[in-house]
């Protein structure tokens, strides 16, 4: 412990590590979730017996789901039928746009015709679902044709021409109606649109606007504030990640690379863990870091080694170890001078480069243009090095030259053997992206929401990522700015008005009202290694809901005064403290209007109606910053509504659900849906 607490550098504990016995008995092959044909078989004969029984098309979709996860990419006819038997389950479940994306996928490789005449009769169904009768038409013909072709039994053949005739006799009838299938078929849902942002981009820190500068003070450290007045609902930044993992628990029902949920997910083509919303995705995570991380993944997710693993991991395998070595120089400096400098000096950081002091500069000023793809932005987060105990650094350099070994065995190093010192620099950078990691990493948000409208819900973390602009902000109890996430990007956007010169302050999950002092301290300082000085942990501010029978307390508007007064208990026509009457009975007036309006919002915002009311709650919220003595309750809960609304711009995750079933006027006619009795599939 001693000879390990004596080393400075992140180089010289994860060599010290290296050289343990323990560490060097080490021996890694690759593992990973392997595809395997004979574990599909077995999944499919699963499907086939549930899918016979109407009440367990659930349970056969998922399980189809395995088997076309563990099919070997390479056998095109079993994966088309497969997709083709997804497909039908969720035709019984009435997931309609999840039955014709499997079916369309099915056709699309390239195999006998007469086996697929199934998924033409789920595109017919769908397509007479939404009244668009001439392509269903076309659809149910198919069926029908490739149906009599097909090498089934006669039994078979008539009870599927029989169910099929029933749905295409309305179909026929009604196929000179005009089509209404306007409605582009899209199964992917696209990301909410992603907001400006306010004043426009900074010009040394595009993700931020340009009402923001970077400064470092005393004390603080790296410190974001404002540099006009800004209002609330402001859009401050607009991060990209540099880069992204999703959270195990959610690696069945989103997509690895976007995070879109997904109702009908294609597998990655070489493991049987990842699920993707679609071919471009696929592509787009093979060519930037799954490819690297595939056969290794296991390791990378399992529950023992943290989250930052795989993330730390992705920085370098996104960084490719060429792009490493030629920064190897620079790294190493960085981190020598790192283990000397120990305060920063108080400077802003975009005036001293201005001034062309570059030459003598601080090794953690920034220089240049700040983005969100450069790898020097990463290298620049706080690793807190100096602060960490034992126990976490000793834990994290081990974590580090695992990880460097997982980087041998997936190629990261070339093919060719890799020195002991190419590894032991590695191993020391992953050290660094660790301990930044954990201080500097955010979560990717979503709204789980379920049945129609956007009220409840869930706010769920599907992933992490390293968001370098937003992570200059710091952390307040008592933030001014929310934080959502529209895709993999982070968006911030100001609460309540920020005067000129004022902080912005991010909360990094610890709130006033639901956590106390001694809970947010106790985190604070153990992960993020800093005291919070912030107004709510000065004052000792009680929780939520702070002081039930005070809904609101405001200042006396009377200058010089500025006695608290009690909405609900005070006098409402002067000052019990200084008698003005004026001006104390027109802010009363003005509050009671306002809280109100503030109900009706409130109304709307619950039917989840937030586009037009989102102005108005701002509006509200810069009246009553002017006035509140925080921390009141209404006060409170009015910047949750706002987040709220914030929220429900982001991302919205909807799990599948039985659409809306289909009408048909006719009451004589079939159901467009094939009685679930009748369901025979080929074999
Ligand atoms: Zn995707
Ligand atoms: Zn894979
Ligand atoms: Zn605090
Ligand atoms: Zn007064």
């Amino acid at each position: 412990m001693q000879e390990f607490q004596d080393l400075r550098t992140d180089l010289q504990r994860v060599t010290y590590v290296a050289q343990r016995g323990e560490m060097r008995a080490l021996r890694f092959e690759q593992s990973y979730s392997r595809k395997s044909e004979e574990e599909a078989v077995s999944f499919e004969q699963i499907y086939d017996t549930l899918i016979a029984n109407e009440a367990s098309a659930a349970k056969a979709l998922e399980v189809m789901k395995k088997c076309i996860q563990k099919t070997p990419p390479g056998n095109i006819t079993a994966l088309a039928v497969r997709y083709m038997k997804r497909g039908w389950a969720s035709l019984l479940l009435e997931y309609f746009e999840a039955a014709e994306a499997d079916a369309k996928i099915s056709l699309s490789f390239d195999c006998p015709e007469e086996l697929m005449w199934n998924s033409y009769e789920i595109l017919g169904y769908c397509r007479a679902r939404i009244h668009d009768y001439k392509a269903a038409n076309t659809y149910f013909s198919r069926a029908l044709e490739n149906l009599r072709r097909g090498a089934v039994s006669n039994e078979v053949k008539a009870t599927a021409a029989a169910r099929i005739m029933a749905v295409f006799k309305t179909v026929k009838d009604k196929k000179n109606k005009k089509s209404g299938a306007d409605k582009p078929d899209e199964t992917k849902k696209p990301f909410p649109p992603i907001p400006q942002l306010s004043y426009g981009p900074n010009k040394r820190f595009p993700s931020a606007s340009s009402a923001l500068s970077f400064v470092t003070m005393e004390g603080k450290g790296r410190c974001t504030v404002a540099k006009r007045d800004i209002k609330p609902g402001d859009v401050l930044m607009v991060d990209s990640p540099f880069c992204t993992m999703i959270n195990p628990s959610f690696l069945d029902t989103h997509c690895f690379h976007c995070f879109a949920g997904v109702a009908t997910p294609t597998p990655c083509a070489s493991c049987a863990k990842v699920w993707y919303c679609g071919e471009a995705c696929r592509e787009a995570s093979w060519a930037s870091v799954h490819q690297a991380e595939c056969h290794v993944l296991d390791y990378l997710l399992d529950v023992n080694i943290g989250k930052l693993a795989l993330l730390s991991f992705r920085v370098l395998t996104t960084v490719t170890w060429p792009g490493l070595q030629r920064m190897r120089q620079s790294i190493e400096t960085l981190a020598e001078a790192e283990a000397e400098v120990k305060d920063e000096p108080q400077k802003e950081m975009e005036e001293e480069a201005q001034e062309g002091k570059s030459a003598e500069h601080h090794p953690l000023q920034w220089q240049g243009k700040y983005l969100a793809q450069d790898y020097r932005t990463v290298l620049h987060l706080t690793s807190n090095a100096d602060k960490r105990s034992f126990g976490d650094m000793f834990k994290r350099s081990v974590t580090a030259v695992y990880l460097a070994h997982c980087l041998k065995i997936s190629g990261f190093f070339g093919s060719q053997d890799v020195e002991e010192d190419d590894m032991s620099f590695v191993a020391s950078v992953l050290l660094r992206h660790l301990q930044g990691g954990s201080c500097n990493a955010y979560e990717i948000s979503e709204l789980e929401v379920s049945g129609e409208g956007l009220s409840g819900g869930k706010l769920q973390e599907v992933g992490g990522a390293l968001y370098t602009t937003i992570s200059l902000t710091n952390h307040s109890c008592v933030a001014n700015v929310a934080r959502y996430s529209i895709g993999d990007k982070c968006v911030l956007r100001a609460l309540v008005p920020i005067p000129r010169g004022g902080e912005v302050l991010d909360n990094y999950g610890f709130f006033f009202h639901s956590s106390t002092v001694n809970e947010r301290q106790e985190v604070l300082l153990n992960q993020y290694k800093f005291r919070c000085e912030c107004r709510a942990c000065a004052e000792l501010w009680p929780l939520y809901p702070h002081h039930t029978s005070e809904i609101l307390i405001f200042h006396c508007p009377s200058p010089g005064c500025y006695s608290p007064c009690s909405y609900s208990t005070s006098s409402r026509t002067a000052c019990n403290v200084c008698g003005n009457q004026q001006q104390y009975a027109k802010l009363m007036h003005d509050m009671e209007q306002q809280l109100k309006h503030y109900n009706d919002l409130l109304a709307q915002v619950r039917k989840g109606t937030t586009a037009n009311t989102l102005p108005q709650l701002l509006s509200h919220s810069t009246f009553m910053t002017r006035h509140v003595v925080p921390p009141v309750k209404h006060y409170t809960d009015l910047q949750e509504v706002i987040k709220r609304c914030y929220i429900l711009q982001g991302n919205i995750f909807r799990p599948c659900q039985a659409a809306t079933p289909v009408e048909v006027q006719q009451r004589s006619a079939p159901r467009l849906r094939p009685s679930k009795r009748e369901v025979v599939l080929p074999r």
